[in-house]
């Protein structure tokens, strides 16, 4: 299927070339998500100004899929505004278990790529750990 062959080089690319894997200097917020179950260990920080994410990065060490996965999720969230990050964070969620729905599948564009982690159960907590880290983050 060309559409898989896709999304498997969208998650190939961030992970091997992860934009915004790097170290914010000038952060507002840094939250570490851990999933001991893989060994993925992430801090994501962000730099907001007022309600809007200005920039954005991560660090740590993990699988492809919570790198991608977080890679990804920044990709989106900067610029946007910590409420509709929420929302977009809702839909991933909504998307992993299966549940999203046609206007949910195409607000998430790239992140689609790891839709089919919905059917590998033992995967998810890798999908999720950077967004999971991101919800605590904003509504702490
Ligand atoms: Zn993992």
């Amino acid at each position: 299927m060309e559409n898989k062959n896709f999304y498997n080089e969208v998650l190939t690319w961030h992970n091997m070339y992860p934009e915004h894997k790097v170290t914010l200097s000038d952060a507002t917020k840094s939250l570490e998500g851990v999933n001991p179950s893989c060994g993925d260990d992430i801090v994501l920080s962000l730099k907001l100004d007022g309600n809007t994410i200005v920039d954005g990065g991560f660090t740590g060490i993990g699988c492809a899929i919570s790198q991608a996965s977080a890679d990804i999720m920044l990709d989106m969230i900067i610029g946007k505004s910590t409420d509709e990050a929420l929302a977009l964070s809702k839909s991933f969620l909504n998307m992993i278990q299966g549940e999203a729905d046609e206007n949910e599948l195409e607000l998430l564009g790239e992140a689609g790529a790891l839709s089919d982690i919905s059917h590998m159960p033992s995967r998810v907590k890798c999908a999720v750990l950077a967004w999971h880290t991101l919800e605590e983050m904003l509504k702490a």
